[in-house]
């Protein structure tokens, strides 16, 4: 069996904890993700899909339970300790790709190591060579306003990819990608996946996006309701699988 890399006990998360507003938002959560996994996350809107992602990589803070990324407890670290931990282990992708407009793409990409104090001289090679992976070396001096949406998620690949992190969080990464530009990451994606082991959490409400991963979580209601393997399945027949799994459910809701 493989390393766990990442997993939740019991996790609850309760927003507006201990006001007349306070909401469970997930109720039970247990997860392992073992190194080198690529799981999607599926589930109804207002399922906890966000919410189960930001409260398994640091970036909110659960109520109850355990999360610990190789190993180490989120809650016993401070916030600097986070940060540090978070520069180590985790790169995010969003769907609005959360690129400072005030800044270059050559900025954007280089602010994680700037923030963590790498000397300079070390940062333009970096960034330059990540640049010319992901096809954006001509961008650098561009702003984010000045490129378009596809450019803009490479640069925020960058970004996330900058410090060689562990694990990949994002929340619908193609949300606001056209068809192209969608297959397209989740090209890069696989890539990372498959040559360089990164593990992968991805929300998404596409099961075509799905089916480039190897595992999906189905979150219902603030469980996990279901699970599929892809094992040994092709692509195709693994779509197939996620799309009668969603519709399922959808039917279910229908019929209540
Ligand atoms: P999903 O990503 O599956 O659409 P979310 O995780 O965003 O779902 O939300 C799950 C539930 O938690 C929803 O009912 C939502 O209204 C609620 N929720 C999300 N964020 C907050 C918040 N900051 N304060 C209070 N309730 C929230």
């Amino acid at each position: 069996m493989d390393e766990v890399i990442l997993e939740a006990e019991h996790m609850k998360k309760i927003y507006n904890y201990r006001t007349p507003n306070a909401f469970e938002a997930l109720h039970d959560i247990n997860i392992q993700v073992r190194k080198g996994e690529f799981i999607g996350i599926m589930g109804p809107s207002g399922a906890g899909k966000s919410t189960f992602i930001n409260n398994i990589s640091t970036i909110d803070q659960y109520t109850e339970g355990h999360v610990k990324i190789k190993g180490k407890e989120i809650r016993t670290m401070s916030s600097n300790e986070i940060g540090r931990f978070r520069f180590k282990n985790l790169g995010f992708i969003f769907q609005d790709f959360n690129l400072l407009n005030t800044h270059t793409l050559f900025e954007n990409i280089a602010l994680p190591l700037s923030l963590a104090d790498v000397p300079k001289k070390d940062i333009e090679p970096r960034v330059k060579a990540l640049a010319e992976k992901m096809k954006i070396m001509s961008l650098l001096d561009k702003f984010p306003n000045e490129c378009s949406g596809g450019q803009r998620q490479r640069a925020a690949i960058c970004r996330a990819l900058i410090n060689d992190p562990e694990i990949i969080v994002a929340d619908e990464p193609t949300g606001n990608l056209d068809s192209a530009n969608s297959t397209e990451l989740m090209h890069i994606l696989q890539q990372l996946n498959d040559e360089r082991g990164v593990t992968i959490i991805m929300v998404t409400h596409d099961p075509l996006i799905t089916s480039y991963t190897k595992r999906l979580v189905f979150i219902k209601d603030g469980y996990i309701e279901r699970e599929l393997e892809k094992g040994d399945m092709t692509q195709e027949e693994y779509f197939q699988k996620i799309v009668d799994l969603n519709a399922e459910e959808s039917r279910e809701v229908l019929q209540k």
